[in-house]
Formats: structure tokens, sequence, C-alpha cells
């Protein structure tokens, strides 16, 4: 038995960071690697993540070829703790989805991402049940987190809040910068499809103080 305590993880001695793929409840496990080849084809490996105390995948195909990304983990973006506040740290060392609601109907609501008891990465959402409605306003993940599919993690772990509810992003900078660029046309990009901006309901247009809320 290892002892694990005082030791942080930054010298890798859980296991490098890997990839993050949200695999829904039911949903099959993909049949491609994240580059798009085929695992019955090119050839799969399974494994066991101990820094996120998760069961991995790795491609041999962009194994041998010695790519970046070649491991991953599929999370359920389903499984969430609640925490009272995005800051406070969860119990356990692993991959933890935390999940602050607001205090009132159409507030700001927050996912944190933690890994290794490293606040990776934060989601802030609206979600309104009786409007079955819900907005996704932020997403920020820290520079040294990025590239790991935690950002789309946070989104699958937003919409998870909401399930068959009509989603919208928040307005994307058209100036942004290249990783927010990036990530709108990827990630955000099935969101952005049918409307201009965010469709906020009513209550949440309360909630954000807006004096076009109405009675
Ligand atoms: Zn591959
Ligand atoms: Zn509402």
């Amino acid at each position: 038995m290892i002892d694990r305590r005082g030791l942080t993880g930054s010298q890798g001695e859980f296991g490098r960071a890997e990839r993050v793929v949200p695999l829904w409840p039911g949903q099959p496990p993909p049949q491609r690697c994240p580059r798009g080849h085929e695992l019955a084809v090119g050839g799969a490996r399974a494994g066991w993540l101990h820094l996120y105390q998760q069961p991995s995948t790795t491609c041999r195909v962009c194994a041998d070829l010695r790519l970046p990304g070649a491991t991953w983990c599929l999370v359920d973006p389903t499984e969430q703790e609640l925490a009272a506040s995005s800051d406070e740290p969860p119990h356990s060392n692993d991959l933890v989805l935390r999940a602050t609601p607001p205090s009132t109907r159409g507030g700001l609501g927050q996912i944190a991402l933690w890994v290794e008891h490293d606040r990776a990465g934060v989601a802030q959402l609206r979600v309104c049940g009786p409007c079955q409605v819900g907005v996704i306003e932020h997403v920020h993940v820290e520079p040294i987190h990025r590239e790991l599919g935690y950002g789309r993690l946070l989104v699958a772990a937003g919409l998870a809040r909401g399930p068959g509810y009509t989603w919208s992003v928040a307005d994307i900078d058209r100036d942004a910068d290249l990783v927010t660029r990036a990530f709108a046309a990827s990630v955000l990009s099935p969101l952005l499809s049918d409307q201009a901006g965010p469709h906020r309901c009513t209550d949440m247009r309360r909630a954000r103080g807006e004096t076009d809320a109405g009675p």
C-alpha cells in the first residue's frame, strides 16, 4: 500500500493525465478512437488509469504512431457530486465532477471538474426545470489541463442537468482567442446551430437582474 499523503501527482506519481471522452449511460462505447481510427481494424488495448481511477482504452494505431491522446477514459457525465461551492475540493483524489446548484431558479449554477484535488475546470450554466431550458454561460479549463477533453466533459455534465431541454450557449466573442474559437467550433457548435445567441427564459433573465424580465 502506497502512502499517497503529501504527494500531489505533479510528478506523475499516479500516472499521466490522458484524454477523457464523455459516455452517457446506456450509450455503447465508441467504435473509433478520438482521431477516427476504427478500433476493430486498428486494434485497441484495455487498461487502467490510476490518475482517474478509471478503465482506459488505447488505440494501437495512435500508440504506434506515438500520437498524443492515444489513451482515453470513458467518463459518465451524469455522475456528479453535490458541493456547496465550486471551490470546495472533493474527498477523493480521482476525477470528480461536482455540481453547485444556484440558490434561485434561473440563477447561475456551477460544475467543477477536479483531478487529483486540482480544480482543472469549471462550467457555469443556468437550468430552468419549469421552462425546460438550459444555457451554458461559460466554460473555463486551466491552461495546463487543456487538450484533454475536460471542457467537452464539463459541457456534457452541464447538459446532463437538463436532459431533453432546449440548450443554447452564451454569446461567443468573435474576436476571442484561438483556444476559445477552437472550443466553440468543435464542442459548442451543436448547441449554436439553429439560433443566434442564448435563449434565456424569464426566470433566468430575472435572476440576472435584467429589466426586460417582465412582471
Ligand atoms: Zn487512433
Ligand atoms: Zn424558466
